[in-house]
């Protein structure tokens, strides 16, 4: 076969060179055709679109094309021609087809048909090649670098912050414990603790939940940061939002407050939500036509919305108003609960039908390092709640007050001897800041509009699924 330099078939279906030779290369999705004419779609990831091969059955023989079924890898050289059927511009009149691969069909599980998003989730190695997870790992992509765009322009550093931690203070017992001890024969101590010593790095540790107390230790040096990596959290909970294993984008801003907080937060999710419509607009149409018809108006009405501000306690309000008109909550709505997706979505669904930021929660539910309200009671917390997903970020301006953190990290049960680094920053030159975390796959359940984190991440770690 002549050797050609391949084109992807992203460039073929855009080019006019009508009448030159190219190569593309691909797998195969479908082989249809007469006794004469073949066509072959053929998609090599690049897009979402494939692209039409026609082949001469008398040339190539039916031998030789009976192996180019569902799921084969081909290379193809042939001449760019006008396409004369609906939709593509260009298509390929194939000269010389090499197989790479062929796929059984009696063994292949990708057939033409569709597969129910279950059943995809058992072949997690294969559900790449599909339409639906092609747009969606492509659409991970893109949002990626929109993160990294944002935050660049506005002269953010990305800041690497460990996974492995030995600090706890998060919320110990959802964490991932890292040893290289031996399981089988585990050195007690007289109490029967466990001897951390002899472990790797000499004391107990873990795989972080949040970069965040690493990346306040960077605010204060270079101003704006953030991170952006795999976070771990070993929370028994099987929902369609949370995994064991996803990305948080953590930024940290020195000198923000609560209100500049909030602001960077609306402007950093907008800024992603055109990025996605800039960018991936044929995997978009294509998941909002599949999935979710609504998909392209909620992201453009989005786009348009001020996002409403509240307090939580404005916020509690508003639901046990709900209540009392007779709207049945499966968790109970009071002041100092916790709120359940189900009162996230009801305000901003039901309610307001706008994106809500929620503020100033009572310090009891929320984290050691947010900063007390004057009230007492409250501390300045902010969650973005959105349609759809409920919280898609956590954040708060941080308590800068050496005296306060250190008093409240006790209170909450975190020991101040195991922050002494993080305590230090406000010992040494401290300052207001601020920060959130956003989840990247509750982002990129937003942007794709599919119901189950599981369908979002290449890979999904949960509660008895670690395969592939
Ligand atoms: P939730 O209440 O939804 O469990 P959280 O309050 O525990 O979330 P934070 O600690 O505030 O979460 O983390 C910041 C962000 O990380 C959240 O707003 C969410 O977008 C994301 N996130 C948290 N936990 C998970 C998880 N298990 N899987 C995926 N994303 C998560
Ligand atoms: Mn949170």
């Amino acid at each position: 076969m002549e050797t050609i330099v391949r084109t992807k078939i992203v460039d073929v279906l855009k080019s006019k060179a009508f009448g030159t030779t190219v190569n593309v290369k691909g797998w195969v999705r479908t082989r249809r055709g007469s006794k004469q004419i073949g066509f072959i779609a053929l998609n090599d990831g690049s897009t979402i679109n494939n692209v039409q091969i026609v082949v001469s059955v008398e040339d190539f023989g039916e031998e030789y094309l009976k192996p180019i079924t569902t799921g084969a890898c081909i290379s193809v050289n042939g001449v760019l021609v006008r396409s004369e059927g609906r939709g593509q511009e260009a298509e390929i009149q194939a000269k010389e087809i090499h197989i790479y691969g062929t796929a059984d069909p009696a063994t292949y599980p990708l057939q033409k048909k569709g597969h129910s998003l279950e059943f995809l989730r058992e072949i997690a190695h294969l559900r790449p090649r599909t339409n639906t997870f092609g747009a969606i790992f492509r659409i991970r992509h893109h949002m990626a670098m929109a993160i990294h765009t944002f935050f660049h322009d506005r002269g953010f550093f990305y800041f690497h912050t460990p996974v492995i931690t030995a600090s706890d203070c998060e919320g110990a017992g959802q964490m991932f414990q890292v040893t290289t001890m031996n399981l089988y024969d585990l050195k007690k101590d007289a109490s029967g603790s466990i001897d951390y010593t002899s472990d790797f790095f000499g004391k107990q540790t873990s795989l972080t939940v949040s970069g965040q107390l690493e990346g306040e230790l960077a605010a204060m040096a270079l101003g704006s940061i953030y991170t952006f990596g795999p976070t771990f959290r070993a929370e028994n909970s099987n929902t369609p939002r949370h995994l064991a294993e996803f990305w948080m984008i953590e930024p940290e801003v020195a000198f923000n407050g609560i209100e500049e907080n909030m602001q960077l937060a609306e402007d950093f999710i907008k800024y992603c939500i055109q990025w996605a419509l800039n960018h991936c607009m044929d995997d978009i149409r294509f998941l909002n036509d599949m999935f979710d018809k609504e998909l392209i108006d909620r992201l453009n009405f989005v786009l348009k919305q001020d996002f409403v501000r509240l307090s939580y306690t404005e916020g509690i309000r508003i639901l046990e108003e709900a209540v009392a008109k007779g709207h049945a909550f499966e968790f109970p709505v009071f002041w100092g609960a916790d709120l359940a997706s189900e009162h996230e979505r009801y305000l901003v669904e039901v309610h307001f039908k706008c994106p809500v930021i929620l503020t100033d929660y009572p310090k009891e539910i929320k984290s050691f390092y947010m900063k007390q309200n004057d009230d007492g009671k409250t501390v300045r917390a902010m969650d973005v709640l959105f349609p759809k997903i409920g919280e898609i970020i956590g954040g708060s301006q941080r308590e800068d007050d050496y005296d306060k953190l250190s008093n409240h990290a006790e209170e909450m049960g975190v020991p101040v001897k195991d922050i002494w680094w993080y305590l230090d920053t406000r010992k040494f030159g401290t300052a207001p800041h601020s920060g959130f975390g956003l989840g990247f796959e509750r982002l990129l359940l937003f942007v794709t509009g599919m119901g189950n984190i599981r369908d979002v991440i290449p890979f999904p770690r949960t509660p008895n699924n670690a395969g592939f």
